[in-house]
């Protein structure tokens, strides 16, 4: 069976129906095989415009229905994702070029984040505030916000939109999806997994959710839209730049979630064992096709000789080939462009001083399909395509002797992320978690820079945009924030003691 075939079936499977994936203008391929699997039918300008006034009609209605019972249609939804979990994550291995336990790893963070937004449906507080005037009480109240956009990359196609909806959606708002061009597939398949769920649910308003396909010209006709009050965009810095003052222009809320340059820090006491596992993950997993992959690496120089080959040795020998018929831990680059860039990126190293171990394409008998084998690159010093992402599978290994140059190096890029730190010493530990510590978004001890939970709040600074998703307080970004004054005396008493006394 062809994978264009297997696409179908498992397209078929998932219910989505034939029309939206054939005889479009928008072909899609797998990185797996290079081969054409389906043509998109994608949408006009108009389309999309229609689309967003019926999630607007949509949103009307569902910000009325009491929070508890939305997080009903969440919890449906999460049961239909159990229902369909292996179809899904096979078709995001196919799609995304994910090793099978990504695939169906990325579906469990699907379901974890609506049995989040279950919870949350009963939990979306407010704070009551002590008041300067007698007889009064202050309070804050949450409502929903409206037309919440979602652009994706290709590298979460399934996951980071479910992460914006289950909790767009117990807020009370509407969704409007602009997935990658590169992985459309996926998000049909999460569409019609979601009509399943509010066809159970029974009264869902028409367009509560939607996905709009195109490229980016369809991805800015939904940020230029004056109906859409929110956009959760992921994908790159250059994207973010562009997307960031376009929503700033017309005064727009944004969640930018976009590059990162991770690194960690290897410290003389690490556990060694521990900190090889933990890099070979979050360096070589998902081909290095991850936000949060690890891409710099600064190793204290008494560990140096011990820890690095022992990493050669890892990028050596790990598996690469088919996620779908072989038992490979790294699977395609996303597509040629992927591949140059890379290849781009270890010639730049190689005039810096760098030494590559690795970075070689590996013939899988594919023309179209592009396989690597992870580089690890011993630098001099931190310089040339090191500041910046690279995403591939290439990570830079650097030593150090002081601490405080560690971390000073570890922060000197334009992303802020993930980062983590390798030791046992307490000291080095909390100080990496400090003010003074790493400036990235997440900032791990003794784990990876990549594979976060759901319950925490995923996001990062600087250069990666500053926004928020998933756990924690999170859902604040989807709903806006009324503070209320309620006087229940029978004076008029005004703030800060002003007078205002008329006849
Ligand atoms: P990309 O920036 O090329 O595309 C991402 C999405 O943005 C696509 O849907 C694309 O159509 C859309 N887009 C691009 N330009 C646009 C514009 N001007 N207006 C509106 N929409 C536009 O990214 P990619 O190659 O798909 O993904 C890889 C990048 O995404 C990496 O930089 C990676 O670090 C980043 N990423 C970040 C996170 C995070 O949470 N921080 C998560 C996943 C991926």
């Amino acid at each position: 069976m062809t994978i264009a075939q297997e696409v179908r079936i498992l397209l078929a499977r998932l219910g989505v129906a034939e029309s939206a994936y054939t005889g479009g203008t928008m072909p899609s391929f797998s990185p797996v095989s290079g081969e054409k699997v389906a043509d998109i039918v994608v949408h006009s300008a108009d389309e999309t415009g229609k689309a967003i006034e019926l999630s607007q009609a949509a949103f009307r209605e569902w910000r009325l229905v009491p929070a508890p019972k939305r997080g009903e249609l969440v919890r449906l939804f999460g049961e239909e994702l159990r229902a369909l979990k292996s179809e899904l994550g096979r078709l995001v291995s196919i799609e995304a070029g994910k090793i099978p336990s990504e695939g169906l790893g990325e579906v469990q963070e699907m379901i974890d984040i609506c049995d989040f937004a279950v919870g949350l449906s009963r939990q979306l507080y407010g704070l009551t505030i002590a008041t300067e005037r007698p007889g009064h009480r202050m309070m804050e109240t949450w409502h929903p916000l409206g037309v919440v956009g979602v652009i994706s990359a290709f590298n979460f196609p399934v996951a980071v939109w479910s992460w914006n909806a289950a909790l767009a959606l117990v807020c009370g708002n509407s969704v409007v999806w602009k997935p990658s061009e590169k992985t459309p597939l996926t998000a049909l398949a999460c569409l019609a997994i979601f009509e399943r769920a509010a066809k159970r649910f029974g009264d869902v308003p028409a367009g509560l959710a939607q996905v709009i396909m195109g490229d980016r010209t369809v991805g800015e006709a939904l940020v230029d839209h004056p109906k859409v009050a929110l956009v959760s965009a992921t994908g790159s810095t250059r994207m973010g730049r562009e997307v960031g003052p376009r929503l700033a222009r017309r005064f727009a809320r944004s969640i930018l979630e976009l590059g990162g340059n991770n690194a960690g820090i290897v410290c003389p006491s690490a556990d060694l064992d521990m900190a090889v596992r933990a890099i070979a993950f979050g360096a070589m997993g998902t081909a290095g096709q991850r936000c949060t992959s690890l891409r710099r690496l600064f190793v204290h120089e008494s560990v140096y000789d011990t820890l690095v080959p022992r990493l050669k040795k890892a990028y050596e020998s790990v598996s690469v080939g088919s996620p779908l018929d072989t038992s490979a831990l790294v699977g395609p680059l996303i597509d040629k462009a992927a591949y140059e860039n890379m290849q781009k990126a270890l010639s730049e190293a190689v005039e810096t001083g760098g030494i590559v171990t690795g970075g070689k394409r590996v013939d899988t008998g594919h023309d179209n399909a592009y396989y690597v084998r992870p580089a690890l690159v011993e630098m001099p010093k931190q310089d040339g395509p090191v500041t910046k992402e690279t995403f591939a599978p290439i990570l830079y290994v650097m030593k150090y002797d002081d601490f405080d140059e560690a971390i000073v190096d570890h922060n000197a890029v334009g992303a802020g992320l993930s980062s983590s730190i390798f030791t046992l010493n307490l000291q080095e530990a909390e100080r990496f978690l400090s003010p003074d510590g790493s400036d990235c978004g997440i900032a791990n001890v003794n784990i990876g820079t990549s594979g976060a939970e759901i319950g925490g709040a995923f996001g990062g600074e600087k250069e990666t945009g500053g926004g928020r998703e998933s756990g924690s307080d999170a859902w604040k970004a989807y709903m806006r924030r009324a503070t209320n004054t309620v006087n229940y005396s029978s004076a008029l008493p005004l703030a800060q003691g002003v007078s205002f006394d008329i006849e």
